[in-house]
């Protein structure tokens, strides 16, 4: 079930950023990337969307993002779930849409 508008939490440590929420009001991207060979399949999270559904205060280490993703093109090439890695940066660019509100909307978008 999808959480309500969630307050970003307040940042202590920048440097030391646990949850979903913190890397938001930070404004930290996440990419997911396939490690197996030959693939390079990779996407940028939409961090907003992911913490509407597992909650602002969930991890967003890889050991807690792991268990949501997995590259469906080696999957269906029988590869194992388990060749995700997870990238942090510094956002460049507006990002994590809910939708795409089509050209001319760019002024309106946020980082977060
Ligand atoms: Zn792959």
């Amino acid at each position: 079930m999808p959480h309500p508008i969630f307050p970003l939490p307040p940042i202590s440590d920048p440097s030391n950023i646990q949850t979903l929420g913190e890397h938001i009001a930070l404004g930290v991207d996440i990419r997911a990337r396939c490690t197996s060979t030959g693939c390079n399949h990779n996407v940028p999270l939409k961090l907003v969307l992911l913490a509407r559904y597992l909650g602002s205060r969930h991890g967003a280490r890889p050991e807690h993002l792991k268990p949501y993703f997995y590259c469906p093109d080696c999957r269906s090439a029988g590869l194992s779930d388990e060749n995700v890695a997870f990238s942090y940066y510094a956002c460049t660019a507006p990002h994590t849409l809910l939708n795409d509100e089509g050209e001319g909307a760019d002024s309106q978008r946020t980082a977060a």
